[in-house]
């Protein structure tokens, strides 16, 4: 075992006690010995249906116990290669969307200062669009893998520039992305009018509607997601709903036919070999879920996008 900060054991503590920080991490390290923290992000004043996102970072935590710390599938070894630890909350504005957005960039501009890859537990949406303002004027304009029902390139909603069906419209127009360099995958549902997934076929993005991906592995997509995001930073933006509400009922607004888990993790495991700079998983509301299921897949991905970073290294 190395001297970086490493999950508590179930055979150390029950996984029932000890304090709830992501994977019963130490939360502890200062930002200048890590490689990545895992940041919560309690916030859902953008949502447009359900509200209950502000709970996700804390269940996420709390389902997290139950993680071990080697990847069997990948033989991925993240915390004896890399210095990992939950580093806490932003202190979002309860009352203000646009203090909290403000907050949230802050935030990751102090991350991002330090060198580390922000791995973060949402929140709504929104979120995305301030944690991308800080990541481009590290990185310049990222590719992006972004799972999801919905492309949330709406201009506005409700005549609001800032939702959570909005933060890839500001990102592009911001210059966050970089077009050609962006996937969507998983997009369904109804929608307010029949084109409602060109402007983002207009920017570049690939958009893989989630009918492409019924019935079959994501292993052919991912090699040729690969290819089209390769040659710069990639961020990772998982929104639980881009999963089937059966296997993720948690979650504001839900739509019918969704991934399946197995797609899921074909998915994150097909980014590995990018350069990614960072990654969330977004719109968890626990409430919704009384089994905890969608907090513990959601758990279960983001440990999965830790296991695909730069640096991380695979047991024989
Ligand atoms: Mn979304
Ligand atoms: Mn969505």
């Amino acid at each position: 075992m190395s001297e970086n900060p490493q999950p508590l054991g179930g055979n150390q503590m029950p996984r029932f006690g000890g304090i709830a920080t992501f994977m019963r991490l130490p939360g502890t390290t200062p930002l200048e010995e890590l490689d990545v923290a895992v940041v919560g992000v309690p916030f859902d004043l953008g949502t447009s249906n359900r509200p209950g996102a502000r709970y996700g970072p804390r269940d996420m935590r709390a389902e997290s116990v139950l993680l071990r710390p080697y990847n069997m599938a990948t033989r991925a070894a993240p915390f004896d290669s890399l210095r990992i630890d939950d580093t806490g909350d932003v202190a979002t504005n309860a009352f203000n969307i646009f203090d909290s957005i403000e907050r949230i960039t802050a935030h990751y501009d102090e991350l991002l200062a330090h060198d580390v890859i922000p791995i973060t537990m949402g929140g709504d949406h929104t979120i995305a669009l301030p944690i991308l303002r800080a990541i481009a004027k590290k990185h310049g304009p990222v590719g992006m893998v972004h799972i999801d029902a919905h492309t949330d390139i709406n201009d506005t909603m409700f005549g609001e520039k800032i939702a959570h069906g909005t933060p890839f419209r500001r990102a592009v127009e911001e210059n966050l992305l970089d077009g050609p360099r962006v996937v969507q995958i998983g997009m369904r549902g109804t929608g307010y009018a029949a084109d409602d997934f060109d402007w983002s076929r207009e920017q570049g993005f690939r958009v893989v509607q989630v009918e492409e991906c019924w019935h079959r592995s994501l292993e052919p997509l991912m090699a040729e997601v690969r290819e089209q995001v390769a040659g710069g930073p990639v961020y990772i933006s998982f929104d639980i709903d881009g999963l089937d509400p059966s296997f993720a009922p948690g979650t504001g607004t839900p739509e019918v036919g969704g991934l399946t888990v197995p797609q899921a993790l074909e998915i994150i495991r097909g980014c590995r070999g990018l350069d990614i700079v960072g990654g969330d998983l977004v719109e968890v509301a626990p409430i919704y879920d009384t089994s905890g299921l969608t907090s513990l897949t959601g758990a279960n991905l983001l440990y999965e996008m830790m296991c695909v970073l730069p640096g991380v290294e695979y047991r024989d």
